[in-house]
C-alpha cells in the first residue's frame, strides 16, 4: 500500500487512451515516480477496449473551433499513436451529396488550411474508380484507425507492478497540506502526491463533485457492429477499398475463412449507459452503412459475427476537456474524448508534456492556462483553441463552482 510519507509525484486515474496520453507526457517530462489507478483489472477496459478508432480530421463549413483543434490533433495522432496506425486512408462522404461538387469542397478544404497531398476532393466518378463508392466525398489519405486497446497496454504493460493499482475505485479527492489525498470506495487512503490527473472518462463527474466541482458530462452509448458476408453476396461485388465515414463508419473487409469479415459502426445513444449488445444497433449499422454505399444490396446477406459495445463521455458543447482546473494547483483534467478518442489523447498528450515542462522549469503550478508550447503554438494553436478545451469553461468562480452551459 502506497505511504502517505512518501508522495507520488504524480498519480493517473483510469487506464484508459486518456491515461495512457497523460503517463506519455509524464515520461516525457522525466517524472516517472507515478502511480496508475484503474477500477478495472489492466488496462483499457472501459471505452478504450476498442480495437477499431478512425481517425481523420473534421471538416466543417467553416473554420469552427472542431475544425481548427482537430486539424492540429490529427498530426499530433500520427506523432502519438503511429506506432498503432493501421489503414491506409480514409474516404469521408458528406451526409447528403446535394450540394456537394469537387469545386466547394476544394476551396473549403483550402480555406481551412488543408492542401490536396492531405485532403483530396472527389467526385462520384474518380471515388468510384479510386475507392469503389459511388457517391463524391474527401479523401485522407493519411487517415486510418488506431487499436486504442494495444495503444493502453504498450504504455502501462512497462511499467513496474508496484506503480498500477487495479480493481481499485476511487471515490474521493482532497487537498490536505498541499497534497493531493485519493481515498478507494472503502473510503481507505490509497495515496498522496502533488499532482493528480483525473482522466476516468464519465466517472471524472464523481471525483470532481466530492471537490465541489460539477461538470456537465453525459454518456452516449456506441455500438460497433463486426458483419460477416460470402464472397457470393451482393456486398462482395462492392467491397470499399478504403475505411469510409459518414453516417457510420466501416473498415476495409477483410477476407477470413472463406469469407468476408467487416467492422461497421457506430450508433450513437444519448443518455444512455448500457454495455448490452442491441440487435436494433446492428439493424442501425447495417441500414446505413447500405444508405452510404448506395447499391442494391441484400440485408440478409450481411451476417452479424460480433459486437464492441461502450460508452463514450461528451461534454455538453462537445469538445474535449483538457488541461489544469482553475485554483487547484496540481489538479488535471483529461476527459470528454467523445468519438475522437485518438485525436483527442493524442493532442492532450503533446500539450500535457509542454505544460509540465514549463510548470517544472518555473517550479509553480500554471492553473489558469493550458500551456501549448512553441512548436503547436506555430502550428497555430491560439490561446483561444487552447481556452475552450479548459475545464475552467464550466466553472464561473471556482468558489460556488457554478457551470457555464455554453451553447454547441
Ligand atoms: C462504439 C464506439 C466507437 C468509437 N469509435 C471511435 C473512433 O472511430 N475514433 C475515435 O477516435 N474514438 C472512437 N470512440 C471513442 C473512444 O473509444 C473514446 O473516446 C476513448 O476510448 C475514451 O478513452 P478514456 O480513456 O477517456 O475513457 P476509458 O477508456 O473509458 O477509460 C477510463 C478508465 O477509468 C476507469 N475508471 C472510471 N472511474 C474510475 C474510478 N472512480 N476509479 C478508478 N478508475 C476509474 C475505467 O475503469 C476506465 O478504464 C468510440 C467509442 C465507442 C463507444
Amino acid at each position: 500500500m502506497p505511504s502517505v510519507k512518501n508522495p507520488y509525484e504524480a498519480v493517473i486515474v483510469g487506464a484508459g487512451i486518456a491515461g495512457a496520453a497523460i503517463a506519455k507526457a509524464l515520461k516525457n517530462n522525466n517524472l516517472n515516480n507515478f502511480l496508475v489507478v484503474d477500477k478495472g483489472l489492466g488496462p483499457a477496459t472501459g471505452t478504450s477496449a476498442h480495437g477499431h478508432a478512425l481517425c481523420h480530421p473534421y471538416i466543417g463549413r467553416g473554420a469552427s473551433r472542431l475544425q481548427r483543434l482537430t486539424f492540429l490533433a490529427f498530426k499530433e495522432a500520427r506523432d502519438v499513436w503511429g506506432k498503432h496506425w493501421c489503414g491506409h486512408g480514409v474516404f469521408h462522404l458528406p451526409r447528403t451529396q446535394e450540394g456537394f461538387t469537387k469545386q466547394i469542397m476544394s476551396e473549403r478544404l483550402l480555406s481551412q488550411g488543408f492542401n490536396f497531398d492531405m485532403a483530396m476532393p472527389m467526385d462520384q466518378a474518380e471515388a468510384n474508380e479510386k475507392i469503389g463508392v459511388q457517391s463524391g466525398g474527401t479523401f485522407f489519405p493519411e487517415g486510418g484507425w488506431v487499436n486504442l486497446e494495444q495503444a493502453c497496454h504498450e504504455v502501462f504493460d512497462e511499467m513496474a507492478p508496484e506503480r498500477k493499482l487495479w480493481a481499485t475505485k476511487l471515490r474521493r479527492i482532497e487537498k490536505v497540506d498541499g497534497q493531493w489525498m485519493l481515498w478507494d470506495d472503502q473510503d481507505q487512503l490509497i495515496a498522496s502526491t502533488e499532482r493528480v490527473f483525473l482522466a476516468n472518462g464519465l466517472g471524472v463527474k464523481d471525483l470532481a463533485e466530492s471537490i465541489d466541482i460539477s461538470l456537465p458530462l453525459k454518456p452516449v452509448r456506441g455500438q460497433l457492429s463486426k458483419f460477416r458476408f460470402s464472397k457470393q453476396s451482393t456486398w462482395a461485388q462492392h467491397l470499399p477499398r478504403y475505411a469510409l465515414s459518414g453516417k457510420v463508419y466501416c473498415l476495409t473487409p477483410e477476407e477470413k475463412g472463406g469469407e468476408f469479415e467487416w467492422v461497421v459502426g457506430s450508433s450513437y445513444d444519448e443518455e444512455v449507459d448500457d454495455l448490452n449488445v442491441w440487435d436494433s444497433s446492428h439493424a442501425e449499422n447495417k441500414a446505413l452503412i447500405k444508405e452510404m454505399l448506395n447499391q442494391d444490396l441484400h440485408d440478409d446477406e450481411l451476417k452479424v459475427k460480433d459486437a464492441f459495445v461502450g460508452v463514450r463521455c461528451v461534454a455538453s458543447d462537445r469538445l474535449p476537456i483538457m488541461g489544469p482546473v482553475k485554483s487547484q494547483p496540481g489538479l488535471y483534467i483529461l476527459t470528454s474524448l467523445g468519438s475522437r478518442g485518438v485525436m483527442w489523447s493524442a493532442l492532450a498528450s503533446q500539450m500535457f508534456t509542454e505544460h509540465l515542462a514549463y510548470e517544472k522549469n518555473h517550479s509553480a503550478f500554471l492553473d489558469a492556462r493550458f500551456f501549448a508550447g512553441a512548436r503547436l503554438a506555430a502550428a497555430g494553436l491560439d490561446s483561444v483553441l487552447a481556452e475552450a478545451l479548459l475545464p475552467a469553461r464550466f466553472l464561473a468562480g471556482v468558489s460556488n463552482s457554478k457551470p457555464i452551459l455554453p451553447s454547441a
